[in-house]
């Protein structure tokens, strides 16, 4: 099995709590880390996790309110004073390269290692990095300023060799790649030797999406649909839906309703207004809608691979 898991680094909304951080997560696929959001206090709970800094190549900004990048700056500074090198891709809403390249100028400091920005289009879903295991895309959210969730999707895996079949047919190690991919075998004196008799069917491929601060949008339903595992934010209860409204955020139950009409497997709900010292309330009005659904708490880990 692949691993595929996501590690909430903050849970909260506009100011951090005792035990909640503003919005951040660590995605691992296969090894690969993926930074979702960098609200302040994020590398402390890299720390405590024992992520190693250097080990992120891909960071992605939602949006440009505080409480999703004000902890970026420390983060690029840490990378710089561990020397690192490598190139860091960073992705996030245009404005984002000014607010750090001002700060690295009015502290006549560069940074060791090359960063890459990659400018996300907060109007049209596009795709802004793609390997041969995972396509990462964007979701267009409806937010106070523009803003846009992410969506994690595993690639189709190889199918597994069948070994004792390949030694049966006596298959040629510069085939299994293609093989691998799904083809027939063809022996040299032309036959053909069937995909599925040198094979095993791959293992599934599982998806994750990450949407940040929005209000109730249901356009985002088709982006989504059938994910493993949603991450929705749910800033609000339906006692204070007004406020949801004004603010442009959602509502645990609307949350749900997305989650339900998404036809997705598990749903993870965040982002808590620090009015609720108790977050059941939140949780129950999920659940009324959407049985599967979780609190998103700092330091957590969620295996996107059991989520079937
Ligand atoms: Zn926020
Ligand atoms: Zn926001």
């Amino acid at each position: 099995m692949t691993k595929f898991t996501v590690l909430i680094l903050g849970s909260a909304s506009a100011s951090p709590t005792l035990n909640r951080n503003p919005t951040s997560q660590l995605i691992n696929i296969s090894e690969q880390y993926y930074l979702v959001d960098c609200g302040e206090g994020t590398q402390l709970r890299l720390r405590a996790n024992k992520i190693k800094f250097q080990r992120i190549n891909h960071v992605f900004i939602s949006h440009l309110h505080g409480d999703h990048y004000f902890g970026l700056m420390g983060l690029l500074q840490s990378m710089h004073l561990l020397g690192r090198t490598t190139a860091l891709n960073l992705y996030g809403p245009p404005e984002l390269i000014k607010v750090i390249e001002i700060q690295l100028e009015v502290a006549k400091s560069t940074l060791s290692y090359p960063l890459i920005f990659h400018a996300t289009n907060t109007e049209q879903s596009e795709v802004l990095y793609e390997d041969e295991k995972v396509v990462i895309s964007t979701i267009v959210l409806k937010h106070k300023i523009p803003c846009t969730g992410f969506l994690f999707k595993e690639k189709e895996k190889p199918r597994k060799i069948n070994i004792e079949a390949i030694n049966k047919y006596s298959i040629p190690k510069y085939a299994l790649n293609r093989i691998k991919k799904g083809e027939d075998f063809e022996t040299k004196t032309g036959e053909i030797i069937r995909n599925s008799l040198l094979t095993f069917n791959s293992l599934p491929s599982f998806s994750y999406a990450f949407c940040s601060d929005t209000s109730y949008n249901e356009e985002i339903i088709d982006t989504i649909k059938d994910v493993n595992l949603l991450y929705h934010e749910a800033t609000f209860t339906e006692e204070h839906l007004e406020r949801a409204i004004k603010t442009r955020h959602s509502t645990a139950r609307e949350a749900a309703t997305i989650a339900l009409k998404s036809n997705v497997n598990q749903l993870i709900i965040g982002h808590f207004s620090n009015r609720y010292t108790n977050l059941d309330v939140l949780l129950e009005e999920a659940k009324s809608i959407f049985e599967n659904t979780h609190l998103a708490e700092d330091n957590k880990i969620f295996d996107v691979s059991k989520t079937q």
